[in-house]
């Protein structure tokens, strides 16, 4: 009773990386960039030159992104135990 529940939500600012392990080269150089007016993300490695875009739904996040990049990537190919996303 009379809570009020606020419309603000606090989002404690997430730890994520601002780089993800490549699965191809394996270097932290992949960076996630999503484009929420677009509707579609792209992955990109700095490091090799991997490069993939994805349609994305507007609660995905590059985490989610990530793991289409690393599902594409290792879909292909023999999967391998990749190494994780730290998560906090
Ligand atoms: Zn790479």
């Amino acid at each position: 009773m009379g809570r009020r529940r606020k419309k603000v939500v606090h989002i404690p600012k997430k730890r994520l990386p601002k780089f993800f392990s490549c699965p191809t080269c394996g270097k932290e150089t992949v960076k996630v960039e999503i484009s929420r007016e677009d509707s579609h993300a792209v992955a990109q490695c700095s490091s090799c030159g991997l490069k993939e875009e994805f349609p994305i739904k507007h609660a995905l996040g590059e985490v989610d992104v990530y793991c289409m990049l690393t599902d594409r990537v290792y879909g292909t190919v023999k999967r391998t135990p990749v190494t994780n996303v730290k998560k906090e």
